[in-house]
């Protein structure tokens, strides 16, 4: 082969491996993206699953509130309903 083949083909060969990067990057996109969205949906689960569990204990009659956390409540107690406002607010 004559070097101006060889350059050629490498030339070629450059090309083929620079149209294979872009395809992966874009593909890398669509990944990162995709994986943003998916964090995102855990973090809410999450959130939502740990705000049933603290509705659920205060319905259970405990306090869920900085104060009394943990304490029987025997009545309604405001800064537990603030804190169950307050989370779902945030959603
Ligand atoms: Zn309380």
């Amino acid at each position: 082969m004559k070097i101006s083949a060889q350059i050629d083909s490498i030339a070629e060969r450059i090309k083929d491996l620079t149209k294979d990067i872009e395809e992966l990057k874009k593909h890398l996109e669509i990944l990162e993206k995709r994986n943003e969205q998916l964090s995102n949906y855990l973090q809410k689960e999450d959130k939502s699953k740990s705000v049933g569990n603290l509705i659920k204990l205060y319905e259970q009659g405990f306090h869920i509130c900085h104060s009394s956390f943990g304490q029987i409540r025997e009545e309604d107690c405001i800064f537990c309903l603030n804190v169950i406002d307050r989370t779902e607010e945030n959603d």
